[in-house]
């Protein structure tokens, strides 16, 4: 049994949207309910469209957002009672757009070496020797120790990205998107790299992304996420070889698309993300599936479980199996 490194019970996060001055607002429910394991050393990927809370999970599981509700555990312990450094030790970072996550007016060598200042380790010669051991592991020249983001291709601004997240040694590395900004030609290569570092360092990986053909590069196991569910969870390849939900099968019919990064297009979901505001009733995906019935419509399907197997689908909450 391998041991989980994070945990969430439950979880929801509820935005209050607009009301301004005298009205109330509403409650936007970012995520609804997930349950989720992370264990240690297996890449996780989580998949769906924009708006789907994928990127909200992320962000509660790095501690820079308290959940509404339900319980988030790093390393057994409940994420809140973590301080600042021993949460730093555990989980970092890396975003979507290398342009905007790196401060400009800092050099390479500075931008990797901030975690230890801030959490006042090492002296500087030390920090130095550990900045330069990590611009080697990922591919960064060290002449380009003093260089500034502006100079540096998306590829390279994406390594010091990772090299930033890995200078604290963390167990666990989420990456929201993090090939999404880059060119195709480079994208790989940086999807090779972060699988490379994992047996380097026995990380465990949460790779977020809109895109299924890009956690199933380094994944191991794929929730897919649909208007704050979980609405199915498998081992990749069982996952793609036999997917159940409605929403899972649209999802990979999109992996065809001949342009990566214009997100999920219609094929087989036929109208647009619905308004999270204002959520369909019963099965949230009913007025996109082509399989709904008068029972999607009416009533919210619960998770049937099955080994590793999890689909939130009334087709399989009879008997039917989901196990792979
Ligand atoms: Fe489609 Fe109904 Fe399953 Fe929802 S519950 S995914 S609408 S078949």
């Amino acid at each position: 049994m391998i041991e989980p490194l994070a945990e969430m019970r439950n979880v929801e996060r509820r935005f209050r949207v607009g009301g301004g001055l005298f009205g109330s607002g509403r409650d936007l429910r970012a995520v609804n309910g997930v349950s989720l394991t992370i264990r240690s050393g297996e890449a996780l990927g989580i998949v769906g469209e924009s708006g789907c809370g994928k990127s909200t999970l992320a962000r509660m599981l790095l501690g820079l957002l308290a959940p509404s509700a339900g319980e988030i555990f790093v390393a057994g312990r409940p994420v809140a009672s973590l301080g600042a450094r021993a949460l730093a030790r555990c989980v970092q970072p890396v975003f979507q757009d290398p342009y905007s996550s790196l401060n400009p007016r800092r050099t390479v060598g500075a931008i990797i070496a901030a975690p230890l200042v801030v959490h006042r380790m090492g002296d500087a010669a030390q920090r130095r020797a550990e900045v330069e051991r990590l611009m080697s592991l990922v591919g960064l020249p060290p002449r380009l120790y003093l260089s500034y983001p502006g100079q540096l291709s998306g590829g390279q601004r994406q390594r010091v990205a990772i090299a930033r997240a890995l200078i604290m040694r963390p167990k666990m590395v989420i990456c929201d998107e993090p090939t999404s900004a880059l060119d195709v030609s480079v994208q790989s290569q940086i999807l090779n790299l972060l699988g490379d570092l994992q047996q380097t360092f026995g990380l465990t990986y949460i790779l977020i992304s809109h895109n299924l053909a890009v956690v199933e590069h380094i994944a191991t196991r794929v929730a897919v996420m649909y208007l704050g569910r979980i609405v199915e969870e498998n081992e990749t390849e069982a996952l793609f070889r036999t997917p159940r939900h409605p929403y899972t099968k649209a999802l990979l019919a999109s992996v065809l698309t001949p342009e990566p990064g214009l997100g999920v297009p219609d094929t087989g979901l036929g109208l647009a993300f619905p308004n999270p505001l204002d959520p369909p009733s019963g099965c949230t995906f009913h007025p996109r599936c082509p399989e709904a019935g008068p029972r999607c419509r009416a009533s919210v399907p619960r998770d049937v479980r099955a080994g590793e197997a999890l689909v939130t689908c009334h087709l399989y909450d009879g008997g039917t199996s989901v196990a792979a």
